[in-house]
């Protein structure tokens, strides 16, 4: 392992591996979101949140259309 990279980190998919919810730490093997957006500023912000607790996880700009 003497490869020199400049990434600070290395982004590694695992698969195997579910995401827990930071809220209630139940599994997320799926997030639910508001998929038509909302306005908050400029464009559509997407918001994502646990299906367990319902808290938000986080949001997304996006530009679907
Ligand atoms: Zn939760």
């Amino acid at each position: 392992m003497s490869t020199k990279t400049e990434a600070p980190f290395a982004v590694v998919d695992r698969r195997d591996l579910t995401p827990l919810c930071p809220h209630c730490s139940a599994e997320l093997p799926e997030v639910y979101t508001h998929g038509r957006g909302f306005p908050l500023g400029q464009g559509r912000t997407f918001v994502y949140f646990c299906p367990h607790c319902v808290k938000v996880l986080g949001f997304a700009q996006g530009r679907v259309f």
